[in-house]
């Protein structure tokens, strides 16, 4: 049996073999530690009768240690050159199958709707950083039928999503996070796990997805315009975001009363109200608005 991809002495022989270059543009960081891929693996849960979706295999360190735990793994690989290596690297598993897409570009619908019907679905990936939050957002929006998401992202970025009302990190991105899933930090990783090193730590983020939204919005693409709208000066009042970044400076009177009724002080901040608040306020606003 050969070393497993992910440990350095093999990650080098492989890439030698095909003298590989990194593509920092594609955010080409491979992780070269088995005990945090088997950390991603363990937390998306995923057994024999499961699928899972795997964004960026690299040369197949995470892909195999998916495939020795999940029934079936479909890989999506945007570096043409990678494909040869991944063909060899992971001939040992042949219920792995590499997609040369980009993952943007990637109609997963129908893929998710045919892994589903044998067991559950995971998306999983160690993320270029350069796109972690379309990938993510794009993910999560599309409402697609998968169970659980397990990423390894900049560990700043992980913050963000998972931060909880209070918290300097707590912002928009976390609330459109938190609306669509139920999100986990497990684990803070080190940037020396990489090769090449990147220049920031990562964190393993869980999203387990929900079935329902936590709270009941009259309509969603208001009620995110309210959330990015009342965020876009962090430093200003609610009142100040809400007048000028969402309403245009109309319905002051009509929103004064507003904020009165349903008791939330307009002289708070954004990063002070929880989800449901954001829900109760864009729901007694959309009138005003649509
Ligand atoms: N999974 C491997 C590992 O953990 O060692 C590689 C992770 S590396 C951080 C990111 C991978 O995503 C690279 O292989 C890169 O070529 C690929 N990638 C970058 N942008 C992509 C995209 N838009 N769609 C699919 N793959 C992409």
């Amino acid at each position: 049996m050969s070393k497993d991809i992910a440990t350095p002495t093999r990650t080098k022989e492989i890439l030698e073999k095909y003298g590989f270059s990194f593509k920092k543009s594609l955010g080409q960081n491979f992780l070269i530690d088995t005990n945090i891929l088997q950390h991603i693996v363990k937390a998306s849960g995923m057994g024999e009768e499961d699928a899972v979706i795997e964004i960026g295999p690299g040369i197949g360190a995470l892909t195999e240690q998916l495939a020795k735990a999940a029934g079936r793994v479909e890989a999506f690989e945007i570096d043409r050159r990678l494909l040869p290596i991944l063909a060899d690297t992971l001939k040992p598993y042949p219920h792995v199958t590499v997609h040369h897409q980009d993952i943007l570009q990637a109609d997963l619908r129908p893929l998710l709707e045919e892994l589903r019907m044998s067991g559950k679905t995971a998306v999983v990936g160690n993320l270029p950083y350069y796109v972690t939050t379309p990938i993510l957002m794009g993910l999560l929006e599309q409402k697609l039928p998968v169970d659980r998401i397990v990423i390894m992202i900049q560990k700043e970025v992980a913050e963000r999503i998972a931060a909880s009302p209070g918290s300097k990190a707590y912002g928009s991105l976390s609330i459109a996070a938190q609306y669509y899933a139920e999100v986990t930090q497990e684990l803070v990783v080190p940037r020396t796990v990489f090769m090449p090193k990147p220049n920031v730590d990562s964190a393993i983020l869980r999203l387990d997805v929900r079935s329902e939204p936590p709270v009941e919005v009259r309509d969603e693409a208001f009620f995110f315009t309210l959330v990015r709208g009342a965020f876009t000066q962090r430093r200003k009042t609610l009142w100040n975001n809400v007048q000028n970044s969402v309403m245009n400076k109309t319905y002051k009177e009509e929103l004064q009363n507003l904020f009165s009724e349903i008791d939330i002080d307009p002289i708070r901040r954004a990063e002070t109200l929880s989800i449901e608040e954001f829900a109760l306020l864009s729901n007694r606003m959309y009138p005003m608005w649509k």
